[in-house]
């Protein structure tokens, strides 16, 4: 399927509903246009379970040049990495290595670096690591994800909020066992809701990432209640889905940063759009169909 979907061409053209393009160049001139609703953005170079050493080295120059190409260009656009991306499969000290790298040229240019968060079986390691950089690196250069289908995240939020960190709040992507995950997803919903509260309430600034309009509309209304200001998190969203509710956000004062992913590798990414919102398959199809 891989190898069919990634050298048929219509397919290939689908690919722009969810990415940005195939080089930094394309992505930039995106994140430009969503600068210009008002919204920032988190730069993702796509490649995921990298296992040749030399990739991931390929991987740090990318980052390194994205960062250098935020300043040149004046956009407003911060940088979301994955572990995997930089050797985790391979050999946790090489990714710890590769990621303290662009963690480094981040804070030399005052940006930003959020780690992703991906499967449960790389978790514990992947805050091991986030808590290395996090040493070094302050509260207002690296930040970490959590997802609110995984059983432990209310004690990871505790644990975190004590360094503290800054933390992006998703649901979580991956297709995990009931062991780890909660396999309902009103208990997904209802812990998103809980972490939403205590992150919130932390006086750390946060990313609310969803499209959820439920879980939008139970931030907006406890940062009201408690008198949060709109300045004191942002909600985020990712390139090509609720483009209206990105802008509507905007327009009404709140903060929101747009998730543009980009790169040749994007197959694992646009799957996991496509099994989170069946319709996606039909409107790709249909599209794929038109010519
Ligand atoms: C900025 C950002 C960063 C993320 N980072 C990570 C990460 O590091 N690790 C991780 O595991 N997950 C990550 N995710 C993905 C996240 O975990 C969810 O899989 C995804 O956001 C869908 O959940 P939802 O909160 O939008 O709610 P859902 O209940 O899945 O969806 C609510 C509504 O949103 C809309 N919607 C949701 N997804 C789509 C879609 N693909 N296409 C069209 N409409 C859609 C639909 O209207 C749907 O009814 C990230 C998401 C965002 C927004």
């Amino acid at each position: 399927m891989k190898d069919f979907a990634t050298k048929f061409r219509p397919f290939k053209r689908m690919t722009t509903r969810f990415v940005a393009g195939e080089d930094i160049a394309q992505a930039v001139e995106s994140i430009r246009e969503i600068n210009k609703t008002g919204a920032s953005a988190s730069f993702d170079h796509l490649n995921e379970g990298v296992t040749r050493a030399e990739e991931t080295e390929a991987e740090v120059r990318e980052y390194k040049q994205i960062l250098a190409r935020i300043d040149e260009s004046g956009i407003d656009s911060n940088v979301s990495i994955k572990l995997t991306q930089f050797g985790l499969a391979i050999d946790p000290e090489l990714c710890y290595r590769n990621a303290r790298a662009v963690v480094e040229e981040a804070a030399r240019r005052g940006n930003f670096v959020r780690v992703d968060m991906e499967e449960s079986a790389v978790t514990q390691v992947t805050i091991d690591i986030f808590r290395r950089l996090r040493a070094e690196f302050d509260l207002n250069t690296v930040g970490i994800v959590l997802q609110s289908y995984l059983k432990r995240t209310a004690g990871d939020v505790q644990d975190l909020l004590k360094i503290p960190a800054r933390i992006r709040l998703c649901k979580g992507a991956y297709n995990e066992p009931p062991e780890v995950a909660f396999p309902e997803k009103r208990d997904v919903d209802a812990n998103y809701v809980a972490q939403m509260r205590v992150l919130l309430s932390s006086g750390v600034y946060h990313g609310i990432a969803t499209h959820d309009e439920r879980m939008i509309a139970a931030t907006v209304d406890y940062s009201q209640r408690q008198g949060i200001a709109k300045e004191a998190f942002e909600f985020q969203m990712l390139y090509g889905v609720r483009r209206d509710l990105q802008i509507q956000l905007a327009r009404e004062g709140y903060r929101m940063r747009v998730y543009v992913p980009y790169g040749k590798s994007w197959y694992p990414y646009f799957m996991r759009r496509l099994a989170e919102r069946p319709a996606n398959v039909w409107f790709i199809l249909k599209n794929m169909f038109k010519g």
